[in-house]
């Protein structure tokens, strides 16, 4: 949502909690940056390697797979009877109601 990616969506690789204040996730294709290696031995060359770096998690969202749409995320309590847990809290996109 900000940034030189702004409006492009990837899957999310990666959820970085070092810090619970500052989620930061790391998105396929996004936020792409260089990283430099030095050769090891003389005869290498040295290279650049794409990776895509970690972006904060205010400044992303969750496109529900379903609408395709920005969602809000709502949760709905589901009754699951014949499994361990009884109860069950799924995400779920307050559009079209499709569980995420
Ligand atoms: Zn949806």
């Amino acid at each position: 949502m900000a940034g030189k990616d702004r409006g492009k969506s990837g899957r999310i690789l990666q959820v970085l909690k070092n810090n619970p204040e500052k989620i930061r996730v790391v998105v396929e294709g996004l936020n792409l940056k260089f990283k430099h290696l030095k050769p090891k031995r003389g005869n290498e060359k040295g290279q650049r390697i794409m990776f895509p770096a970690p972006l904060n998690s205010a400044n992303v969202q969750l496109i529900c797979p379903k609408c395709g749409q920005t969602a809000r995320i709502g949760y709905k309590i589901f009754e699951n009877r014949n499994e361990l847990t009884r109860e069950k809290k799924q995400r779920i996109c307050k559009k079209c109601q499709a569980v995420i």
